[in-house]
């Protein structure tokens, strides 16, 4: 089973933060201030994508689309609860409590032995989504196949709160599949979808009915790999990630109004700000880290990246403000107009592990 959130951020704003948003078109995102606003919209509720707003669309165009819009900024922290917590339902049903996690709101669950226990493998999925529904009150849709890509290409088909089956038969697995644009493929990205149209081929049934030799103009070493996924082939064995372990954290800020050399104070406090949550975070998670670095965009949208390590892990705020500062005055073009600034701590290890910077003075 390849179990998916529906709009998952948004539902969260809606479902368990502000239940007043409910049947509400919602965007989590920067409010855009009458359109005048910054940044992108990160999710959006099934309401808000009636009047064609998407997740990535800027703020400033999903406003011009529905002025009405509820625009919410929203907590990460509450999401990576919610989706702890729905990780764990999975884990009941799964077999060996193996969950795959695929992101934040989306993962696999074999169910290859547990299904048994049950009249069909549709009402399992049903007791799961019930499970799901009255736990942590989000709503959520499952695609059920004999493998992973058929799954999630299942769960895509009806949303929300879909349950869709398809196969064992291969044949019914191949039909399912067949009228499928190519990019409904996990791994298919819109680079490859691009180049697959570019040689004619937009629906996997085209890709069913040719041979690796004929696949190859399009999708070279790829095409062993695209031509078993879209007749539903995918042997990968369903393994956990393990524990979850950060690789990194991080925050960007885009200000309202680009940011002008003369005014770079603004900048440190806002780098300050974001270095005080980020110690914070680490501090909450009983994280270290040993690099810092600072994303840095101009008015003109060009970005740039710059990171510094010390030998040894650390969690304090101050040095971590101080790196970070440090870099930015050192990196920035000292003419330009500043967009965005981030930043980000990664080569992160857990306090208890390693000898802290604190041991060595
Ligand atoms: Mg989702």
């Amino acid at each position: 089973m390849h179990v998916d959130m529906d709009a998952f951020f948004a539902s969260v704003e809606q479902y368990r933060n502000h239940p007043e948003l409910i049947g509400q078109p919602v965007c989590v995102g920067h409010d855009p201030k009458k359109g005048n606003g910054r940044g992108v919209v990160r999710a959006v509720s099934y309401e808000a994508r009636a009047f064609g707003i998407h997740s990535g669309m800027p703020v400033s165009r999903a406003y011009r689309l529905c002025p009405d819009a509820i625009f919410v900024s929203g907590e990460f922290s509450n999401y990576s609860i919610a989706s702890g917590e729905f990780m764990e339902i999975l884990a009941r049903y799964a077999d060996g409590g193996r969950v795959r996690r695929a992101s934040i709101d989306e993962a696999y669950i074999d169910v290859t032995f547990g299904v048994q226990d049950y009249e069909s493998p549709v009402d399992m999925a049903r007791e799961i989504q019930a499970a799901i529904r009255q736990e942590t009150n989000l709503p959520c849709s499952i695609g059920i196949a004999p493998n992973m890509s058929v799954a999630k290409v299942a769960t895509g088909t009806q949303k929300p709160n879909g349950i869709t089956l398809v196969g064992p038969d291969p044949q019914d697995i191949i039909n399912f599949l067949a009228p499928m644009k190519v990019q409904a493929l996990n791994g298919v990205g819109a680079k490859t979808a691009e180049r697959l149209n570019n040689h004619g081929i937009d629906v996997l049934e085209q890709i069913q009915n040719m041979t690796i030799p004929e696949l190859w103009p399009a999708m070279g070493r790829g095409s062993s790999w695209i031509h078993k996924r879209a007749c539903g082939i995918d042997d990968r064995p369903l393994l956990d990630n393990g524990p979850r372990i950060r690789k990194s954290i991080s925050k960007d800020r885009t200000f309202m109004v680009d940011i002008k050399p003369e005014a770079i104070e603004t900048v440190h406090e806002t780098i300050s700000g974001i270095c005080e949550r980020i110690a914070e975070k680490l501090k909450n998670k009983s994280l270290q880290f040993r690099t810092v670095t600072i994303k840095l965009r101009y008015s003109d949208y060009t970005t740039i990246q710059r990171s510094r390590s010390i030998p040894v892990c650390t969690d304090d705020r101050n040095l971590l403000e101080k790196m970070a500062l440090n870099i930015f005055d050192h990196e920035r073009k000292k003419d330009k107009h500043i967009r965005l600034i981030g930043v980000k701590v990664s080569s992160l290890t857990e306090s208890s592990q390693q000898a802290s910077i604190t041991d060595y003075f």
